[in-house]
């Protein structure tokens, strides 16, 4: 990059590390997917009936790979949510359910962290929820692992605990969207490019995280994530 080309240095390109690999896997866009598990939606006060998958953004960079997250600002309701994440090597729009694994480079385990607060009053007033959503450091992931090793799992245990106790338990194939799915529907709303992130959604059992809490969460054949609230 020529840095004389702009008036201010720009920010670092947002990556995630890769298991296997010393190169990092760089950070376009982060999607996530809302209520794409049944026990979930109802756990929120949804209908989980197969209403087409909605999506909210969080910045590129609310990814952190840090062992530490600290407690963020405006909330007395922080909470957890577990997802499989999925890293897009090859974009493009309009892509088919049929063919949208060929565009995925690998997965992740991540953690969609939101102030429940925030979310439930941008709710009530019809307001965005970028700020229950897209706060900084809002986006833990695990190292990606690529395709050639964990292939596509689309059946398996997810589940986080905090300080041992297990919080969220679920299945991969309860998503009510499955991840060609999920891809094919993003990419009829915008056009998916290299480096888009995918967050897929989180079973029940979300809740509340306190300053000090252990937060580990698993996806069977994909990989682990511990973080510490501090
Ligand atoms: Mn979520």
């Amino acid at each position: 990059m020529d840095l004389d080309s702009y008036v201010i240095s720009p920010a670092e390109r947002p990556s995630l590390a890769v298991r296997g690999d010393t190169r990092r896997f760089p950070i376009r866009r982060i999607l996530c997917v809302g209520r794409n598990y049944a026990a979930h939606a109802r756990e929120m006060g949804s209908d989980p009936d197969r209403e087409p998958p909605f999506f909210f953004s969080k910045p590129a960079d609310a990814i952190t790979s840090a062992a530490t997250v600290p407690y963020p600002s405006l909330t007395s309701s922080f909470h957890h949510e577990v997802e499989l994440v999925v890293a897009i090597a090859t974009g493009g729009r309009d892509l088919d359910p049929s063919t949208a694994l060929e565009h995925v480079y690998g997965y992740g385990v991540g953690i969609d962290l939101t102030r429940r607060d925030l979310q439930e009053a941008a709710k009530s007033t019809g307001r965005p929820w970028d700020f229950a959503k897209g706060f900084d450091l809002s986006a833990p992931c695990s190292d990606l692992v690529p395709v050639a090793q964990c292939g596509h799992p689309a059946a398996g245990a997810i589940w986080l605990s905090v300080n041992d106790a297990r919080k969220q338990s679920g299945d991969l194939a309860d998503m009510i969207w499955s991840v060609p799915e999920v891809i094919a529907a993003a990419s009829r709303a915008i056009e998916l490019a290299p480096g888009d992130l995918i967050y897929t959604g989180t079973p029940s059992g979300v809740g509340p995280l306190v300053r000090g809490d252990r937060v580990e969460c698993s996806i069977a054949g994909v990989g682990e994530l511990r973080i510490t609230i501090a």
